[in-house]
């Protein structure tokens, strides 16, 4: 060990013995100790560690500590990344200031989000001004002139220019007139503003710059090189939490969806009627520019037949999508131009009319030497806002040829529905580990990745490889977890149908009636899809209602975050959930004493970037039901087990409903991810039994 690393270790050691003397209900918690001197030793050396850190080992102040007290040696800036804004929230009002206690280090931490996360005060100045345009964008919302009023005074009063603060006064603006007033990448990119000016997005980076530690979400590292170039490239230290969304995240960011609504709100956005020609339009001086109205009522025609030939591609489209196919992998061998002979070249021509006719406008509007338009800020921002459609036009442009390359290798080209179920085009890549390598983890000497749950069988390598990182270059450790599970869950298998028996749907309702009508505890079912939800609910709702049992049941697209309150503050509630009920819910002691798992997670095999990877491992002559689909369910599966046991005294009983875990060769490999061998019972009379003499 050398002499630094000595240094840290004691800071570490002297900070932990702080919170045991002076922070009341603080605990020595040995893999919180483990994990923090892995940490501490990574960030002496440099180098990648990956942890995996259950629930109760602390991972938090693990992974600050070791990293504030580097900073307060001078290191740069400490750069963390979550994936949810809970873990921020968490890490603000929770374990920096219990850090920064225990290292007496009075450190400056910001959170730093994307530029539409704050107020533009040029362009809210604009739609404010014209508050007919501010009204009609919220049609069918009900925004009156008070709650106009109200965001007015707002505008001219926050401090900070973050956005949120406007749902917390109670002002609920509609998602347009929200954008229209939000920082804006596309108009910022040629303004001049600077932070002293008001600029608050510019002036969150300037304190992010100024900061000890910087927290951000993926999204916005993955998607800003800006953020990366400065705030990653200068940093002491990189520190990933919730590390196993960053290969979703990187796909989403490196892919591109493009629909008809989309390009009907961009319409919408631009044109005469309520978007930027309108503010154009506005900004020119009465009976002095006929020339450049001229050119925005043509510009504002040029648009129209974008949405027209949008819509007449959505319905070629359609062949792909038959009835009831939420989304189809782009078939193999089939030409863009043998589904859509002429719609999709029409909207192509489209697009790029419509982005010139754009620039006549504004070039227009612009021309000799400004005298057109009125003096002042107005016109200036009715030009960048213009300026700032057409950059976005021409991107869209961009992305639709992009889409159209449906032959290009490596990439997993699409039909899915938007939100309004018209077909919507889309392409994500297979593989986002090179670009990661490149633009994040080659930028940062010392990085930490950890999540509760960061490996699907025994080893961190998959994970790791899907990252573009491998074992060999990363240090590695899978800590246990500090609860003694096996003496707090009870693990039962039901012996009934398998999930493809046209029988389960009833054998699993009847389970859930006979142990909640009977125990009334808080009940939690994952399932895996919404079509099994919704007739589970059908066939229990009544029952359950007979027996003064609430019944919660997701619907499709519905958030978990308001539900799983509602559960928690129930007694005795069944709560049906689907894929963002299996992690990032936290259910502790009696919120949740009973979870039903309905079917092994396995992906779903015709969820086209699946089907796509798939395709992929077959042709490098692989398996994808080793290779993909085993480790994915792997990793969902232990983390769905894992809402269960949330602290150390909480108790709890797990049911897995699909019998394949006690049937099928790959069984083995699930029940070691359970807390303890299940016991394997034939009927819910006798789970309902086991479930009554193990809860107290
Ligand atoms: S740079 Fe200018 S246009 Fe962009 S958000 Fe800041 S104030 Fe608004």
């Amino acid at each position: 060990m050398t002499i630094a690393q000595q240094t840290l270790q004691t800071s570490l050691e002297q900070a932990f013995a702080r919170l045991e003397r002076f922070e009341p209900g603080f605990e020595h918690r040995e893999g919180q100790r483990e994990m923090a001197a892995l940490w501490s030793d990574v960030l002496e050396g440099g180098g990648l560690l990956a942890v995996e850190a259950p629930t109760g080992i602390g991972k938090s102040l693990a992974y600050l500590l070791p990293a504030i007290l580097l900073r307060a040696r001078g290191s740069g800036p400490i750069l963390v990344s979550t994936h949810t804004k809970t873990l921020q929230d968490q890490l603000l009002s929770r374990d920096v200031p219990l850090a920064l206690r225990a290292s007496g280090m009075p450190l400056r931490v910001v959170t730093l989000k994307g530029r539409q996360a704050y107020l533009c005060r040029r362009r809210a100045h604009a739609r404010l001004a014209q508050r007919r345009i501010a009204l009609a964008a919220s049609d069918d919302f009900g925004l009156d002139e008070d709650a106009l009023e109200r965001l007015s005074e707002w505008v001219e009063r926050t401090t900070t220019g973050e956005l949120e603060e406007l749902s917390a006064m109670g002002i609920h603006l509609p998602p347009s007139l929200l954008s229209d007033i939000a920082g804006d990448p596309f108009t910022c990119a040629g303004s001049g503003c600077e932070p002293s000016t008001g600029c608050f997005a510019k002036a969150a980076r300037r304190e992010a710059r100024r900061a000890d530690m910087i927290i951000v979400n993926h999204a916005l590292l993955l998607s800003d090189p800006g953020i990366r170039t400065t705030l990653l490239a200068e940093s002491g230290a990189l520190i990933l939490d919730e590390a196993h969304h960053l290969e979703r995240v990187a796909r989403e960011q490196q892919g591109v969806s493009l629909g008809v609504q989309e390009l009907k709100r961009l319409a919408a956005r631009s044109d005469a009627k309520g978007g930027a020609l309108r503010l154009l339009k506005r900004a020119l001086r009465r009976g002095r520019a006929a020339e450049a109205e001229a050119a925005i009522a043509a510009a504002d025609q040029a648009l129209k037949p974008v949405v027209t030939h949008a819509g007449s591609l959505a319905r070629d489209l359609e062949r792909l999508l038959p009835p009831g196919v939420p989304a189809a992998l782009w078939p193999r061998g089939v030409d863009v131009a043998a589904v859509s002979p002429e719609a999709l070249d029409r909207l192509l021509e489209a697009l790029a009319f419509a982005a010139r006719a754009l620039e006549r406008a504004a070039d227009a509007a612009e021309s000799e030497d400004g005298r057109l338009l009125v003096p002042g800020a107005f016109a200036e921002e009715a030009l960048d806002e213009t300026r700032g459609r057409l950059a976005q036009w021409i991107e869209v442009e961009q992305a639709l040829r992009s889409l159209a390359r449906v032959e290009e290798r490596g990439i997993a080209f699409y039909v899915d529905r938007d939100e309004r179920g018209s077909p919507r085009l889309n392409r994500r890549p297979l593989r986002v580990g090179d670009a990661l390598r490149a633009t994040v983890f080659s930028l940062s000497e010392r990085t930490l990745l950890t999540s509760a749950t960061l490996a699907s069988g025994e080893s961190l390598g998959p994970s790791l490889a899907a990252l573009g990182l491998s074992v060999e270059e990363t240090a590695t450790a899978r800590l246990p977890s500090p609860f003694p599970l096996e003496r707090q869950v009870l693990s039962l298998v039901l012996d009934g149908p398998e999930p493809a028996d046209p029988a389960f749907a009833a054998a699993l309702s009847d389970l859930i009636v006979e142990i909640v009508g009977v125990h009334r505890r808080n009940t939690l079912v994952l399932l895996t899809s919404y079509q099994m939800l919704e007739e589970v609910a059908s066939r229990v709702r009544a029952p359950l209602e007979a027996r003064g049992v609430v019944l919660l049941a997701q619907s499709p697209g519905e958030a978990a975050a308001p539900l799983a309150r509602e559960f928690r503050d129930g007694t005795a509630s069944v709560l049906l959930g689907t894929a963002s009920f299996w992690e990032g819910v936290d259910f502790p002691g009696e919120s949740l004493e009973v979870l039903l798992i309905a079917r092994l997670p396995f992906p779903v095999p015709t969820d086209p970037v699946i089907a796509a990877r798939s395709e992929q491992i077959v042709e490098a002559g692989g398996d994808p039901f080793r290779e993909l689909m085993m480790p994915e369910a792997l990793l969902r599966f232990r983390q769905g087990i894992g809402r269960l046991i949330r602290t150390a005294t909480d108790r709890g009983v797990v049911v897995i409903v699909d019998p394949r875990i006690a049937r099928a060769g790959y069984g083995p490999k699930f029940v070691a991810a359970l807390p303890a061998r299940p016991r394997v019972v034939r009927s819910g009379a006798e789970i309902a039994a086991a479930v009554q003499a193990w809860l107290p």
